[in-house]
This record gives structure tokens, sequence and C-alpha cells, in this order.
């Protein structure tokens, strides 16, 4: 399958029109490049983060994909469009809707939507190709490693509230699995019985 082009990416990205994700209030500051509040104490990301961890995901026209945290939506578009489907799950009811309504409005087919705790994965939809995770894991999500397929990628921001470093976690065609750190990155945390709480 043909690798995910970055010229392609980020002419998506330049056209997505982050304004749609975000509340009224918001919209007039949808160029910010930096994280907007999106309702119970959530974020929308940084818009140049959001387009650097897909390119680092690399998800490809037959991925299937797992996020975490749906939040707006936003990184969710991107993820439908470069991949074969996304299983997104988010925990807040209301957040989902409408990050439903804005991906349905877009014409996105491909999306599945799950409102629990992420932090245990879409076991009944496992193996994934590439999983995002786009909340901070306090623990080394094992559950998470543990769906994903042989030759599949996942991007996990793994430490404290305060800063996490954001880890590629890769597991190669027999299983075994490596790690490399992309830096630093601050995302709000994610709770649930792997997450922080
Ligand atoms: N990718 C989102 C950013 C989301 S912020 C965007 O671009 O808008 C992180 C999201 O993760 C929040 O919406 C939060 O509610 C959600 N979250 C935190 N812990 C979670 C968990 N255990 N399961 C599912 N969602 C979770």
């Amino acid at each position: 399958m043909k690798k995910l082009s970055y010229e392609e990416l980020k002419k998506f990205y330049k056209n997505l029109d982050r304004a749609l994700f975000l509340d009224a209030g918001y919209k007039g500051l949808a160029q910010h490049d930096g994280p907007l509040p999106i309702g119970f104490d959530q974020t929308i990301s940084q818009p140049s983060l959001v387009l650097e961890m897909t390119r680092l995901l690399a998800p490809s026209k037959d991925s299937k994909v797992l996020e975490i945290g749906t939040g707006s939506g936003y990184q969710t578009a991107l993820l439908a469009e470069f991949s074969a489907a996304v299983y997104s799950i988010e925990r807040f009811a209301a957040l989902s809707k409408k990050a439903q309504t804005r991906l349905a409005a877009l014409g996105y087919e491909n999306v599945f939507f799950k409102i629990d705790d992420g932090s245990q994965g879409w076991p009944e939809e496992s193996p994934f190709d590439r999983i995002m995770v786009t909340a901070a894991a306090g623990q080394r999500p094992e559950v998470l490693i543990d769906q994903l397929a042989h030759g599949g990628k996942m991007l996990v921001p793994f430490g404290p509230p305060t800063v996490q470093e954001l880890l590629l976690i890769s597991k190669d065609r027999d299983g075994k699995i490596s790690e490399e750190s992309h830096g630093f990155v601050r995302f709000v945390e994610m709770v649930g019985r792997y997450g922080w709480d």
C-alpha cells in the first residue's frame, strides 16, 4: 500500500478549517497555533502538533486505526482522510456527539465512535495497524500494545500531567516491541483504569 505522502497530508491540513471543530466563542482563534478549550476542561491540540503526530504515525489507506481521546474530532479527521477506518473513543458523551456531527458533515463514513474509557482500547475490533493516543498515559499502555497488529505503530504521550515524552512504539512482524522518543509534549491526562486516576 502506498505510503502516506507528507505533501498530501500538508495540503489536506491547510485546507481543513479548524473553526469547524471549535465552539462559537473560539472560532475566531482557529488560526492560532496553540491548544484551545473545547469544554469539560479539555483542549483541541495545537494544529502543528496534530500534523506532526499524523506524519509520525504514518497511516496508509489500508490502515485500521484506533484513536483514544476523540475530543473535538480534529485529529480524527486527519486520520480518517488517510486511513481505511478509524475507531475513536472518548469518555465525554457530549464531546463525542459533537465530533460525530462534525465528521458526518465532512462526509466521513469510515469513523466509528465509542463513548467509554479508552485506556482499555477496543478489544473487539483489535488488532489495529495504528494507535493514536491523544491524552497523557501515566502507565505503560500494555493493554493498547496488545491490541497493536504485527507491523503496527502506536503514538502515545507518556508521563505525568505536566509534561510527557511522545513515544512511537512499534511492533515488528515477529511481535517484538521497540520504541523511540519524539520529544516532549503536553496533553491532558488520560483518566480511567490504565490512566492517571
Ligand atoms: N485529539 C483531540 C484532543 C483531545 S484532548 C482533538 O484534536 O481535539 C484529550 C481527550 O481525551 C479529551 O477529550 C478527553 O476527554 C479524552 N480522554 C481522556 N481520558 C480518556 C479515556 N480514558 N478514554 C477516552 N477518552 C479520554
